[in-house]
């Protein structure tokens, strides 16, 4: 399951963040995926919940903001949306997709961390 090890990646460089902003905790994490990146998204928030185990991140929320497959048609000289990524051509004219510019992605976005609540002496 590679879902698995691309959640401890994540989780890796998130916590690093978490720890250089000194952080207590990180409640949230938000990360863009595209439809087609090749990840599934379930599978994934289940390697999330693996990879965070004893690290700052255990019991934070992964959010996921799906991202849809955006082409460009030379054609029609303009970019599109495609419903679903199994079928490969412009929505407008109906020609063979020549170039994607997005649905790959896979990148996190943003944190909200826990600060500590309380100054310690
Ligand atoms: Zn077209």
């Amino acid at each position: 399951m590679h879902e698995l090890s691309i959640a401890c990646d994540l989780v890796e460089i998130a916590e690093a963040a978490a720890r250089t902003a000194h952080a207590e905790g990180v409640a949230v994490v938000n990360l863009k995926l595209g439809v087609f990146a090749g990840v599934v998204k379930e599978a994934l928030l289940f390697g999330y919940d693996i990879a965070t185990k004893g690290t700052l991140l255990e019991g934070s929320l992964l959010k996921i903001e799906d991202l849809p497959l955006v082409i460009y048609c030379s054609t029609c000289n303009q970019e599109s949306q495609l419903p679903s990524i199994q079928f490969f051509e412009c929505p407008v004219c109906g020609n063979p997709v020549t170039e994607i510019r997005g649905g790959k992605e896979l990148e996190l976005t943003s944190m909200e961390i826990i600060e500590h609540a309380y100054q310690t002496a």
